[in-house]
């Protein structure tokens, strides 16, 4: 899912996370390249145009192009300008069924994967929710599609509504209505036809439906990867229907993904699941953190390897894992992480992208270690000899002295800096012994 997407932007946040400043240019420049990545993946022009300019009109604000790490504080407001344009309102998985039997519209077009969605959320709600829930089919035209439900019923233990040939689609949907109040059902959802295009029948058919059910919920049901028809989809069905959600199924497969920031962008209304697979359990409620996430490619040890790759070259890394493993880690090694942390973004993003990592970045933050400290502790080791630097051991107080005024520094900070130099040698030498360094090195580089 949104692979291309995703690829693209990286491409262009690479460039930012190598520069150091960025100007007002630099920043348009990248936004362009934003703009034109949600265009080719399926996003439509004046969404791509409307969310470039949010970005842009955030980016280029004085605080982000005097920070310490520019391009990283672009992606941030890239990544939250995308959530904010994902985001519905409240919680997309709370579907209204309070008012028992409470009724469910499923629409949408044939193939969409309607009748597989209406099981698959017949089972969340029987299994997560503890609900006794009714489908029905109303798809007369296409014997199969009744079958089909029928099927996925039994397979997975949910009543439903028997057929009776002839009755016409309003006809069942009263015969479910009354089924389900009789039969103690807390939920009954109507599978309507679908055809392979919008037309006025299928509309009538559905609005008549809508009627005499008068849905509690209303879901429509797109297939993610027609990326603009599927807006188009949607639109239509809202404005002749009245939808309260959208499900995008076929999020699974490797679709351009930027049908999700349209739908949502134009026709207003909130995605409230996505379909992740053919089986019944591959539904998941829809998470625009996650989703963005994934659009940007961030939070993850992807992300840490690929920056990773850009700042160190893979031979370099392999030199150091060795002279690690045998215990020797002095100033010099612990100056080249120190800039490979400034160069990733600083020491919060990196510990917290690294496996196992996240209680030792928790200890850091919590004895003040900040990025600053990070430019601070690298010139404290700038302003040893390189005797001191291979030997650290060597430092007495009047070595001490003469460093820490060279950085401009205190001593006490010199000593935080050997303290946390020796744990760090301890902690490689230990890794170093278990194969657990071998391990977190591979994963980095
Ligand atoms: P309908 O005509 O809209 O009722 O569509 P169906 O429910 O019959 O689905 C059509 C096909 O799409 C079936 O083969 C489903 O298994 C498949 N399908 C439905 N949802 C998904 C999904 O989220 N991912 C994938 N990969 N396939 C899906």
């Amino acid at each position: 899912m949104f692979e291309n997407l995703s690829e693209r932007l990286s491409g262009v946040f690479d460039r930012l996370t190598k520069q150091g400043a960025l100007s007002e240019d630099d920043v348009k420049t990248a936004l362009r390249e934003v703009r034109v990545a949600l265009l080719e993946a399926d996003v439509s022009l004046p969404v791509a145009r409307d969310f470039v300019k949010k970005v842009q009109d955030q980016a280029t604000g004085q605080s982000v192009l005097k920070s310490i790490t520019p391009g990283q504080q672009v992606i941030k407001i890239v990544h939250d300008a995308l959530i904010d344009t994902l985001r519905g309102e409240g919680d997309p998985g709370a579907l209204k069924i309070d008012n028992a039997p409470a009724p469910i519209l499923m629409v949408g077009l044939q193939g969409s994967g309607k009748t597989t969605t209406t099981a698959k959320l017949a089972k969340r709600l029987t299994e997560r929710e503890g609900k006794r829930v009714l489908m029905a089919s109303l798809d007369v035209n296409r014997p199969a599609a009744m079958e089909q439900l029928a099927i996925l019923g039994t397979q997975i233990g949910v009543d439903t509504l028997p057929i009776v040939k002839g009755e016409d689609p309003v006809a069942i949907a009263k015969r479910a209505k009354t089924q389900a109040a009789l039969g103690g059902y807390d939920v009954y959802m109507l599978d309507t036809a679908g055809r392979l295009h919008i037309d006025a029948e299928l509309i009538a058919q559905a609005a008549a439906v809508r009627d005499v059910a008068n849905p509690r919920e209303t879901l429509l049901v797109v297939d993610g990867l027609t990326g603009q028809d599927a807006v188009n989809v949607a639109t239509e069905f809202d404005d002749k229907i009245g939808v309260t959600g959208v499900v995008l199924t076929r999020m699974d497969g490797d679709g351009r993904g930027g049908a999700a920031l349209s739908m949502r962008a134009v026709t207003g209304k909130p995605i409230r699941f996505v379909g992740l697979g053919e089986k019944m359990d591959a539904i998941e409620t829809f998470d625009p953190e996650r989703i963005a996430g994934r659009i940007l490619g961030m939070g993850d040890i992807v992300s840490l390897v690929e920056k990773a790759q850009a700042t160190m070259e893979a031979e370099q890394a392999e030199r150091m894992m060795k002279r690690f493993q045998k215990g020797q880690f002095n100033m010099n090694d612990l100056r080249m992480q120190l800039e490979q942390m400034q160069k990733m973004g600083g020491m919060e993003s990196v510990m917290g992208m690294m496996p196992g990592m996240g209680k030792m970045a928790k200890q850091v933050q919590e004895a003040g270690f900040d990025d600053k400290i990070i430019a601070r502790q690298i010139a404290l080791i700038q302003s040893m000899t390189k005797k001191e630097r291979a030997n650290p051991q060597i430092l007495q107080a009047s070595r001490k002295k003469r460093i820490a005024k060279g950085a401009g520094l205190e001593v006490s900070q010199l000593n935080q800096l050997l303290k946390m130099h020796r744990q760090m040698a301890d902690m490689m030498k230990k890794m170093g012994k278990g194969g657990m360094l071998k391990q977190a090195m591979k994963g980095m580089f």
